[in-house]
C-alpha cells in the first residue's frame, strides 16, 4: 500500500495549484492530510500606536521638502548629538584597537557585563564621588540605555502593572505593549492597564505618586521631554511609595551630566534606602558624543528583590545577570577603553565642554523663546526646553505652523503621550549658529511682544 503524508499550506486554495496537487497525489492509496497553521506574529505588536512619532515628523519634513526644494530647514527634533568624539575617547579607543592588532595583547569575547577596567571607573567616579557606594559587580556594562530600559521589563511577571509619568519617553511603554503587559491604546492614546502620571505646567511637571499600587515605576530625570530634574525630596517620596507598596524604580538617569545645580541629585542611589527598590540606567550617549559609538551601563543593587509567583523573595541582580548573559555578549573592547577615558582628567575636560556648549543653547532656546511670550520649562538642568504652545495650538498644528512658517523641526509633545498635547520639545543638541538662526526665526514669526 501506499501511503504519503502531507502538509496543506495555504497556497493550495490559489485554483492554479489544486489540479496539480491532485494529480501528484494519484496511484495513493491513503493519504494523511494535515493543514499547516499560518506562522502568527506576536499579536501585540498590533497594539502599537501607527505611525510612531519620528517616522511621521520625517514624513511631514519630506513633505515639506519636495515642495520647497531650497527652503533651509533646521532640526531641533530628534535628541542626538551634533559635537564630535572626545579627543582622549579617541585615543583611547585606537590605542585598544592596536593592542586587538597584536597576538599578545588581542582579546576575544569579554566578560558580558563589561571587563573590570570600565565597571570600576565607573563606580569610583559616578557613584563614590557623589557618596554613593555601588560596588563595580553590580554594574552591567551594555550597547544603550534604550536597550536596557527596554529590555528590563522582561525579567518581570508578564501581569506587573506598569506607571509612567506622561509624557514619557516612549521606549518604555512601547516595550510593555509588546510584551503583551497592556490592552488596547484607546481613542485618547492610553493603553489599558498602564497606570500614566499626567506631567503638566498645572503640577509643576512633578506627578502625584499613583493612588494604585504599581510594581514597576518608570521615572525619567532630567526628564526626557520635559527638562524637568526631580529633587532629592522628590525621589525621597518615590523611594518611600516603593518601599510601601513593594514596588520596583526604573531610574532613567541618561541626561544626569546636564545637571549643573548642586543640590540636586544625579542618581537615585543618593537617597537612602533606593538601594532596596531601584535599577538606575545611565549611558555614555549624552554627555560624551557616544550616540554612534554605543555604550552605557545599568546598576542593579545586590540588596533589590522581587517575589515569584509562590511568594520567595529573589535576587533581580542575578536574574538581570543572566538575562545578560544569555543575550548579551558584551561592549567590544575598544569601546570599553573610550568610555573609560570619559572618566580621565582630559575626558571629563572634554565632556564639561560640550555640556556647557549644549547648556548655553538651551538657554538662547529659553530665552528667545520666552522673549516671544512663550512659556518655556526645562532647558536649565536639561538638553530639552519644552514649550507650551501658543493660543492652546495642538502640538502637530505648531509643529506644521515652525515648519511651514520658520523651516524649523522640532517634536510635538504629543508624541510622547496624551499629556504632550499642547507642548513642544526644541533639543538643544544642535550647532550654535543653527539653533541662533532657529530662534531668530521663530522670533520673527512669532514677534514680541508676548501674544
Ligand atoms: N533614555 C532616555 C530618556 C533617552 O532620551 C534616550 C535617548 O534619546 C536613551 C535612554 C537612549 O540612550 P542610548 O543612546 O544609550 O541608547
Amino acid at each position: 500500500m501506499k501511503i504519503t503524508g502531507c502538509f496543506i499550506p495555504q497556497s493550495i486554495g490559489h485554483p492554479g495549484i489544486l489540479p496539480e496537487f491532485f494529480e501528484a497525489l494519484a496511484g495513493l492509496d491513503l493519504i494523511v492530510l494535515n493543514f499547516a497553521p499560518m506562522t502568527t506574529l506576536n499579536t501585540h505588536y498590533q497594539k502599537l500606536k501607527a505611525g510612531y512619532l519620528f517616522p511621521e515628523i520625517a514624513r511631514r519634513v519630506r513633505e515639506f521638502s519636495v515642495q520647497n526644494p531650497n527652503a533651509k530647514i533646521i532640526r531641533l527634533g530628534i535628541g542626538d548629538v551634533v559635537l564630535p568624539l572626545p579627543l582622549s575617547t579617541r585615543n583611547a579607543m585606537k590605542k585598544a584597537v592596536d593592542e586587538m592588532g597584536e597576538p599578545t595583547s588581542f582579546r576575544g569575547y569579554g566578560p558580558e557585563q563589561g571587563y573590570d577596567f570600565l565597571r570600576e571607573a565607573i563606580a569610583k567616579h559616578d557613584f563614590a564621588s557623589r557618596g554613593v557606594t555601588i560596588h563595580p559587580d553590580e554594574i552591567f556594562v551594555s550597547d544603550g540605555s534604550k536597550c536596557d530600559s527596554g529590555n528590563i521589563q522582561e525579567i518581570f511577571d508578564i501581569g506587573s502593572k506598569i506607571a509612567v509619568t506622561d509624557p514619557v519617553y516612549p521606549v518604555y511603554v512601547d516595550t510593555n505593549v509588546m510584551a503583551g503587559r497592556t490592552g488596547e491604546v484607546s481613542a485618547s492614546g492610553h493603553y489599558e492597564g498602564i497606570i500614566y502620571m499626567p506631567s503638566t505646567a498645572e503640577n509643576n511637571f512633578t506627578p502625584a505618586l499613583p493612588k494604585e499600587k504599581a510594581d514597576l515605576i518608570y521615572l525619567c530625570s532630567p526628564n526626557n521631554p520635559t527638562g524637568t530634574v526631580m529633587t532629592h525630596e522628590d525621589l525621597k517620596r518615590w523611594v518611600r511609595y516603593a518601599k510601601e507598596n513593594d514596588s520596583i524604580i526604573l531610574f532613567d538617569a541618561a541626561y544626569h551630566a546636564f545637571i549643573t545645580n548642586p543640590s540636586l541629585p544625579h542618581s537615585i542611589y543618593e537617597v537612602e534606602g533606593a538601594r532596596d527598590v531601584a535599577i538606575e540606567f545611565r549611558s555614555f550617549s549624552k554627555n560624551a558624543g557616544f550616540t554612534g559609538i554605543r555604550c552605557a551601563f545599568t546598576v542593579v543593587p545586590k540588596e533589590l528583590m522581587a517575589k515569584n509567583k509562590s511568594g520567595e523573595k529573589f535576587g533581580v541582580h542575578a536574574l538581570w545577570n543572566r538575562r545578560h548573559c544569555t543575550k548579551f555578549n558584551g561592549v567590544s573592547y575598544p569601546v570599553q577603553r573610550a568610555a573609560e577615558a570619559v572618566y580621565s582628567a582630559e575626558g571629563k575636560k572634554e565632556v564639561d565642554e560640550m555640556i556647557r556648549y549644549y547648556l548655553n543653547n538651551a538657554r538662547i532656546i529659553r530665552e528667545g523663546l520666552a522673549s516671544t511670550g512663550l512659556k518655556v520649562y526645562g532647558g536649565v538642568d536639561a538638553p530639552y526646553v519644552w514649550v507650551k504652545t501658543p493660543q492652546n495650538m495642538g502640538s502637530w498644528e505648531f509643529f506644521d505652523m515652525l515648519l511651514k512658517e520658520a523651516h524649523v523641526v522640532g517634536t510635538p509633545g504629543a508624541g510622547f503621550g496624551p499629556s504632550g498635547e499642547g507642548y513642544f520639545r526644541l533639543s538643544s543638541f544642535g550647532f550654535r549658529e543653527n539653533i541662533e538662526e532657529a530662534i531668530q526665526r521663530i522670533k520673527s514669526r512669532l514677534g514680541t511682544p508676548a501674544r
